[in-house]
């Protein structure tokens, strides 16, 4: 009797010692699991080292230029992004197979539509419609610039080109600009060497512009109407001094950041993806999930570029990097493909929608109502 009470007695011992041993390592799987998929999360990701534009990226970004980097750039890309912080303690380094890791799947899924609030056009002619204005800026780049304009002919869509003068000195540039031109798309001023205009004198800035235009013109016959400021930092003294209405935007895709061949290749080696892989990722994160991020110690915010395309916007991109056309092809198709009411013009007509007199001198425009 007492012993088969003891036997019992141990059977219990052991069978609860099992179910402990057992809740222990669901705990630490569950631990492990945990930690092993927020290491690699693309948002909230901020460890990534971003140099100076190389290859098919050479103008750097709309507040760095290619020809004369300045110190002060917000996005001057020479320093890097703060370093991951300590890698976490205690925890195994090789996270068990059957662990999902958080490598973007190479085949993307179709993002789904969301509904995009803000009105339609006001103008008869448009009725139902959204009106955008798709801006480009840096160029004209060859080997990006053609095939932007590819990209804009297959979703018949009209742009405005912000083009650097110091580009147009290549032939293969000023035969870009001639076609943009030809097809339909407008040809803005975006400086001459795209040196920051708060470091130049008067005289200076006037050149940057004017000498521009003219070149511009000599080469398109377009007058040129539209002028972005490098860098976008606008002031009183640039409005005076150029008399120009001055184009901003209200949707940036940091493309000159996250877009970049630097950004996508670290991205790439960090997921263990191919640079295509990771470009298509870089691509969805943009239009479809939106980021925070840092740059030298700044922080940059990209929404869901998709779902901020409200009538209206002025959405601005730089046609000096590879994936950015890749990035606008795949904008288009989603827009037409889920909402098919989207109507993308040149910059004075897409003013012209909705005022009678167009842009305005002076008048800084961050959307189709300006200020
Ligand atoms: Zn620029």
């Amino acid at each position: 009797m007492d012993k088969r009470q003891n036997v019992k007695k141990s059977y219990t011992v052991v069978i609860s010692l099992a179910l402990v041993i057992i809740a222990l390592l669901i705990v630490l799987i569950a631990v492990v699991s945990k930690k092993g998929n927020s290491g690699s999360r693309i948002t909230g990701d901020p460890a990534v080292i971003y140099s100076p534009a190389v290859g098919s990226d050479p103008s750097g970004s709309d507040g760095v230029s290619g020809t004369t980097p300045s110190a002060s750039d917000p996005s001057d890309p020479s320093a890097t992004d703060a370093q991951p912080t300590a890698v976490p303690t205690g925890i195994p380094t090789q996270v068990p197979t059957a662990v999902p890791t958080a490598v973007p799947p190479t085949d993307n899924p179709t993002p789904k539509p969301r509904t995009i609030g803000g009105k339609t056009s006001a103008n008869p002619l448009y009725e139902g419609k959204r009106l955008v204005a798709l801006t480009f800026d840096d160029g004209p780049q060859e080997g990006i610039t053609n095939v932007m304009l590819d990209v804009l002919k297959k979703h018949n869509a009209k742009a405005t080109f912000f083009v650097l003068g110091v580009q147009l000195e290549q032939e293969a540039h000023r035969k870009l600009l001639k076609r943009a031109s030809d097809e339909g798309h407008q040809i803005g001023c975006h400086s001459y060497t795209h040196r920051f205009f708060s470091k130049l004198d008067d005289e200076t800035v006037k050149w940057e512009v004017f000498h521009t235009n003219d070149v511009i013109k000599e080469i398109t016959g377009q007058t040129v109407t539209v002028f972005r400021i490098p860098g976008g930092n606008k002031s009183q003294r640039i409005k005076d001094l150029t008399q120009m209405p001055i184009i901003q935007w209200n949707i940036d895709p940091l493309d000159w950041m996250l877009l970049s061949g630097e950004y996508i290749r670290d991205y790439a080696s960090k997921h263990g993806l191919s640079y295509a892989e990771a470009e298509s990722a870089m691509i969805d994160v943009v239009l479809f999930e939106g980021i925070n991020t840092t740059l030298e110690g700044e922080a940059y915010y990209c929404p869901p570029v998709a779902y901020e395309m409200k009538h209206g916007s002025i959405l601005l991109f730089h046609d000096v990097y590879s994936a950015s056309p890749k990035a606008v092809d795949r904008l288009l198709t989603f827009l037409e493909d889920n909402y098919g009411n989207y109507v993308f013009l040149p910059f004075d007509e897409f003013i012209l929608s909705e005022n009678d007199s167009g842009p305005k001198p002076g008048v800084v425009y961050y959307n189709l109502w300006s200020e």
